[in-house]
């Protein structure tokens, strides 16, 4: 079957062109296909050999661009031809990445892969935005969740509002934004402190990086006061957010 084709699972890091690792670029340099998302930097393709075969299949929220079926196909068939190929995907591939699903439809057609982990964005664009995930003092415990979460497992919904509200400091919710509200609310209404501090970080560690901060309470507010914060954006719950007033370091214009 596979002539010599492998697959690169890639994570091409959060935004950074940077920001992705030396085993990334080099299963990059070496590539025959790169098939590529939106949140993967596009300037990372660079390292790919001028004559590889670029294909974009990225999604945007609403409307799907290649349906998954058809990406795990697509690898398939690449690396069937003796190809290698290379799975660029913002972040990490395995958070909200569908790496899993990926490599599982490779697994079953024999296709040899590697996984090639990535800096997820929970965790850089707060870095980024001078919030350390976990701190001595004001965290201890990071969670990653989907802001579709209702949505998704609506049968365990109470049980993980309450885990996640009562057990946990530090909340990042991927792909929350259209879910702010329904977020903050659960989150109080699940026994958190509605004065909790929250930040939004849109486009983190890119020169587009903009932040808003509040409480549970006020988020929302400063929120409309920001017209340039949505997707792609991570919202980042927990008192971990106050640390930003000390370390904020980075100025998007040191990218330009
Ligand atoms: N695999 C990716 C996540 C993909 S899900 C990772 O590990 O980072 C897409 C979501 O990731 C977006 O809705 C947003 O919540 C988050 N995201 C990705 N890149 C981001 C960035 N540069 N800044 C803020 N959030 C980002």
């Amino acid at each position: 079957m596979s002539k010599g084709g492998k697959v690169y699972l890639v994570g091409a890091g959060p935004g950074d062109p940077k920001l992705i690792t030396l085993k990334g670029v080099e299963a990059l340099r070496q590539a025959d296909v790169v098939v590529y998302d939106r949140l993967a930097n596009p300037a990372l393709l660079e390292h790919a050999p001028v004559q590889a075969e670029r294909i974009y299949c990225g999604k945007l929220p609403d409307q799907h661009t290649m349906r998954q079926e058809a990406i795990n196909q697509l690898l398939v068939e690449k690396a069937a031809l003796g190809h290698t190929v290379v799975r660029l995907k913002g972040g990490d591939p395995c958070v909200f990445g569908r790496g899993g699903e990926e490599a599982e439809h490779l697994a079953k057609h024999n296709i040899p892969f590697e996984i090639v982990p990535g800096v997820t964005a929970g965790i850089a664009a707060p870095a980024y935005a001078g919030i350390p995930v976990t701190h001595r003092e004001h965290g201890s415990s990071f969670a990653v969740v989907t802001g579709h979460l209702r949505e998704e497992r609506p049968d365990l919904a109470v049980e993980k509002w309450q885990a996640l509200a009562q057990g946990i400091d530090t909340i990042a919710f991927y792909m929350g934004i259209g879910n702010l509200s329904m977020i903050r609310e659960q989150l109080i209404a699940h026994g958190r402190d509605a004065n909790t501090p929250v930040a939004i970080i849109t486009w983190g560690t890119t020169e587009r990086q903009a932040v808003a901060t509040g409480t549970l309470a006020t988020i929302e507010d400063r929120l409309a006061e920001h017209p340039e914060i949505a997707n792609p954006a991570i919202i980042l719950v927990g008192d971990v957010v106050q640390m930003r007033d000390k370390i904020n370091w980075f100025d998007p214009q040191m990218l330009q």
